[in-house]
C-alpha cells in the first residue's frame, strides 16, 4: 500500500480535499482541509481518526495544504486541529495537481 494522495480538490479559496487510499485496500478517504481564524482544521473519518490518533492522512493532507499556501505566512503559524467527520465527494470541487509531491514520487509515476 503507498501512504500517498492520490487525487486534491480546491472546494474553496481556503479549503482542499485530499483522497488517501484506505489501508485496508479498495477504498479511499476523503480528507477535507480549511483554514479558519489561524486554525487548521484536518476534516476526515478513518479509524484511527475516530478513536483521536494521529494518522498519516492528517500528515499528508497537512503537507499538500502547506504547499498549496506556501505564500501564505498564517498557514505556517497555524495550529492543527483534527475532527473526525466523514466528507463527501462535492461535483463543485475542482480537481487540481496535487500539491508538493516529492520529485521520488513523481518518478515513481513516469
Ligand atoms: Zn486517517
Amino acid at each position: 500500500m503507498q501512504k500517498q494522495v492520490t487525487a486534491c480538490w480546491q472546494a474553496d479559496d481556503k479549503s482542499l480535499v485530499v483522497s488517501c487510499p484506505s489501508s485496508r485496500g479498495g477504498g479511499n478517504y476523503l480528507v477535507g482541509v480549511t483554514q479558519k481564524n489561524g486554525t487548521i482544521l484536518i476534516a476526515h473519518s478513518c479509524p484511527a481518526s475516530q478513536k483521536g490518533l494521529r494518522c498519516w492522512h492528517i500528515d499528508k493532507a497537512l503537507h499538500a495544504f502547506k504547499e498549496w499556501r506556501w505564500w501564505d505566512s498564517d498557514v505556517k503559524n497555524a495550529n492543527i486541529k483534527s475532527v473526525a467527520k466523514k466528507i463527501q465527494l462535492d461535483q463543485n470541487w475542482k480537481q487540481i495537481p496535487i500539491p508538493g509531491i516529492e520529485i521520488d514520487d513523481l518518478l515513481e509515476v513516469i
